[in-house]
């Protein structure tokens, strides 16, 4: 993946000479838009913060990363059907996490989506559906069933050859949640990671107010229509309304289920409020797998795990605990 430095100035957003401020910096990371804000006495402490934040996320991603020849995971995918390969403790963790999401949401997250052809497109080329017959062969290579953990070796094997695995939906949270951890651990009191939408707070703002997160409907995105407090923990936002396909006057999205090979349908955009930003970013795809009525009960379920989704009407639904101060 490109990284190119979109903005390294830092924005200096509070003026009191003596009290902490605001300080934020936007680039190009992972292939997404990340915004990092910190709050610091001054700009030199401000910008050496937000350097380290950087440095992380960038260490991740050459770890991670699919398209990267030297990172790790590519040379998982390259012994498909080959040979394990022994890995970092690091990668290990998170890949045996992946899985135990995927058990977690019946196979509707799947890391090793990434082996599937891609006979979708979402760039408006497509003139008609693929056949049900191309649509099944797509998936024949997809399945976490087929990775195989060893704890004591530390290894990883995809079992069948031309299997792959890939952290799209889930490695954006992962890099925000280490981004975060490693701030904290230096003491930075409060901050922002926003990798694309996908939030990731601690401490609060230099005058002692809460950050707040504003949802939008994609439908209308000039109408903000909740704006809630946070205060430890991670929101991350899927949505659906740039890249899709219509037939037949149904909407596909680009996240597509893994054991069928159809794109989701019925979902435009769902919301994840979690402890840590992985989790909720792997709901948050999870949950147009899962469909409305699945998805909300399933979340409902799991303690600290809050959402809000919006159908493919505007209609809006949140998971039991939620309170949102409409506006
Ligand atoms: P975005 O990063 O576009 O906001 P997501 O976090 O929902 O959106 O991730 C979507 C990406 O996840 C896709 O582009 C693809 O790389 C990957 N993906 C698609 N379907 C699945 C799936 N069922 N399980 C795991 N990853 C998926
Ligand atoms: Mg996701």
């Amino acid at each position: 993946m490109t990284r190119f430095l979109i903005l390294t100035a830092a924005l200096l957003l509070a003026s009191n000479a003596f009290s902490q401020k605001i300080y934020k910096r936007t680039l190009l990371l992972m292939g997404s838009r990340f915004d990092i804000t910190v709050v610091a006495n001054d700009s030199a402490r401000g910008n050496s913060y937000i350097d380290l934040a950087v440095g992380e996320i960038s260490r991740i991603e050459r770890l991670i990363s699919e398209w990267d020849p030297k990172s790790r995971t590519s040379e998982i995918n390259r012994n498909a059907g080959i040979h394990p390969v022994q890995v970092e403790n690091e990668l290990f963790g998170l890949i045996e996490r992946s899985i135990g999401i995927s058990k977690l949401t019946d196979g509707a997250f799947d890391i090793s989506y990434a082996a599937m052809d891609k006979i979708w497109k979402f760039d408006g080329s497509m003139k008609e559906m693929p056949t049900d017959e191309a649509i099944k062969a797509s998936v024949e290579k997809v399945g976490y069933r087929n990775i195989i953990l060893d704890r004591t070796q530390s290894t990883v094997f995809l079992k069948i050859p031309g299997m792959k695995i890939g952290f799209g939906a889930i490695g954006k949270g992962y890099a925000a949640d280490k981004a975060k951890a490693l701030l904290m651990e230096r003491g930075v009191p409060a901050g922002i990671v926003n990798a694309s939408g996908d939030m990731n707070t601690w401490g609060k703002q230099p005058g002692g107010e809460e950050w707040k997160i504003a949802i939008t409907n994609p439908l209308n995105k000039n109408k903000v229509f909740a704006v809630l407090p946070i205060q430890e923990g991670a929101v991350v936002t899927s949505g659906n309304y740039e890249k899709y396909v219509i037939f037949n006057g149904k909407r596909y999205s680009h996240i597509i289920d893994p054991k069928t090979g159809y794109p989701a349908t019925g979902i435009i955009s769902a919301t994840v409020f979690a402890p840590k930003a992985e989790l909720a970013d792997a709901l948050a795809t999870s949950v147009f797998v899962m469909g409305i009525e699945v998805g909300l009960d399933r979340i409902n379920q799991l303690p600290g795990v809050e959402c809000v989704i919006i159908d493919d009407n505007g209609k809006i639904y949140t998971s039991k605990h939620i309170q949102i101060n409409k506006i």
